[in-house]
């Protein structure tokens, strides 16, 4: 039987799909390339912007038009859509399998049964803000199966805490991924250890608030920087990331020493600012101000030369006048961030936001705060990336440029030929500070490390030659 597997939403979930994958190949299942080779289809979702759920629902819309000429297939949503909907999903006929991020463990079960027996479930956790007992499940889940990408070739993310438990008014994600928990330090290099004797280089360390990892046993209390210490001795293991950090004092030193002083850890910080204004930060319960927030900044650059900053920023949270905007706008041109995703508000059913404030910013109004806020990132980017023009960066390669780019041959770009082309084509790489490298070469390159002159740039990519 073959599955398509179509994954929205951020790494949390890409790592999940991975996981459902390594589990269902495991069970006798084989991958489809499409939906029409498919008998099954599962959709794994994300609930954190409203428009996320749009696109899952409309993606159903699709699979109904399938369903009418291949009523046999089996279509299960699973992801954080899943849990927070729950039976409400069930209600549309083309949906036969509902499963929330807690069940994933039980996926192959439902697939079979759902294929045998023509049984439709809904599996999700009834009280999601309880410790639960399928915590353990998920553990034994998580630390059996592979979590490499499969889509980029010696890359894996592994997961070091589940859940939230910060409660920023806007967001979702505690009432759908639960509590948090930091996995065991011993069962997270096992899974390390696995990767690395699978070829793979670089492990990047998930958790929602990962800077904040606590794990204590045996007397000893285990910190992100510990972590990054053990992951670090992994033979095999040549760069590590870790996303995404929360601005907060707790261990941060601990974490930036780490990354000065441990070669294999990349010298990349993500750090959610949200907003530049005090009153919107203190509204989205996010417990620190700007001022704190560019602290932090300055205390990275200080300690870990190089060091490249990404951030996340949210406009037209509720109450945000021009002026608030106009104090994340200066954040932006304070911070320098390498790069930067801005995201207008969506009231999400149930957060404390969507109870308490009315979404009083209109959309026309948001729109155009995101369109500045990115123009004014992209002149900051279009700087920092301008430093690279003759300098060699060592890239881990990906595979093929997706998006067919201007030839890195030269400013004035031409067509290669079709025999270059074929021997080589345009290949997308990252440094280790996370810049996207973009340079031809050998497709056998791909989950290789290469050394590139960066020869133009653009605002997001450098492009250079091998
Ligand atoms: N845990 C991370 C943190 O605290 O920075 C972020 C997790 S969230 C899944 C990813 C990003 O989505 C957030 O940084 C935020 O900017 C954005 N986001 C979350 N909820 C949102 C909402 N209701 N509307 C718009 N953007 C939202
Ligand atoms: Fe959501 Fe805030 Fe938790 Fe990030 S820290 S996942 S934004 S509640």
């Amino acid at each position: 039987m073959k599955v398509f597997l179509q994954t929205y939403g951020c790494q949390m979930n890409k790592l999940d799909t991975a996981l459902v994958t390594s589990a269902l190949k495991k069970a006798g299942f084989s991958l489809a390339d499409s939906e029409k080779g498919a008998d099954v289809v599962l959709i794994n979702t994300c609930s954190v912007r409203r428009h996320a759920e749009q696109r899952v629902l409309s993606h159903l819309g699709h699979l109904k038009h399938i369903k009418k000429s291949k009523p046999n297939i089996v279509v299960g949503v699973i992801g954080c859509m899943a849990q927070r909907l729950g039976a409400e999903l069930l209600e549309d006929k083309t949906v036969d399998i509902v499963c929330g991020p807690a069940q994933i463990p039980q996926i192959a079960e439902l697939v079979t049964k759902a294929l045998q027996e023509k049984k439709r479930t809904l599996a999700i956790t009834e009280k999601i803000r309880q410790k639960s007992p399928e915590d353990e499940a998920l553990e034994k889940f998580e630390s059996v199966f592979d979590s490499e990408d499969s889509q980029v070739p010696a890359q894996a993310y592994v997961r070091v805490m589940r859940g939230c438990n910060n409660f920023c008014t806007y967001c979702i994600v505690p009432y759908v991924r639960g509590p948090e928990v930091s996995r065991p330090p011993a069962a997270i290099i096992e899974q390390v250890k696995r990767l690395a004797g699978n070829g793979v280089k670089l492990v990047t360390l998930l958790g929602q608030m990962v800077n904040s990892y606590k794990y204590s046993t045996c007397g000893k209390t285990y910190c992100l920087a510990d972590l990054l210490s053990m992951v670090s001795e992994i033979e095999g293991i040549e760069w590590i990331r870790f996303v995404t950090s929360y601005p907060a004092e707790e261990f941060y030193e601990q974490i930036l020493k780490a990354m000065a002083d441990l070669p294999k850890v990349c010298n990349y910080l993500h750090m959610p600012a949200q907003s530049g204004s005090d009153k919107i930060l203190k509204a989205m319960n996010r417990n620190y101000t700007a001022s704190k927030y560019l602290e932090l900044i300055d205390k990275a650059r200080e300690n870990v030369p190089g060091i490249a900053i990404s951030g996340d920023f949210m406009v037209g949270f509720p109450g945000e006048t021009e002026e608030d905007f106009e104090k994340t706008v200066s954040l932006v041109q304070s911070a320098r961030y390498k790069n930067c995703f801005v995201f207008k508000y969506s009231p999400r059913p149930g957060t404390a936001a969507d109870k308490r404030l009315q979404d009083d910013v209109g959309e026309e109004v948001k729109k155009r705060r995101n369109i500045k806020l990115l123009a004014v990132q992209e002149e900051i980017s279009d700087e920092l990336s301008k430093e690279f023009i003759g300098k060699k960066v060592k890239v881990l390669v990906e595979g093929l440029s997706k998006k067919p780019r201007l030839s890195s041959c030269g400013e004035k770009s031409y067509p290669p030929s079709l025999k270059l082309r074929r021997t080589s084509p345009q290949l997308v790489g990252r440094t280790a500070e996370d810049w996207i490298v973009v340079f031809n070469g050998p497709v056998s390159l791909a989950g290789e490390f290469a050394k590139v002159k960066i020869t133009r740039t653009s605002p997001l990519t450098l492009f250079g030659e091998m």
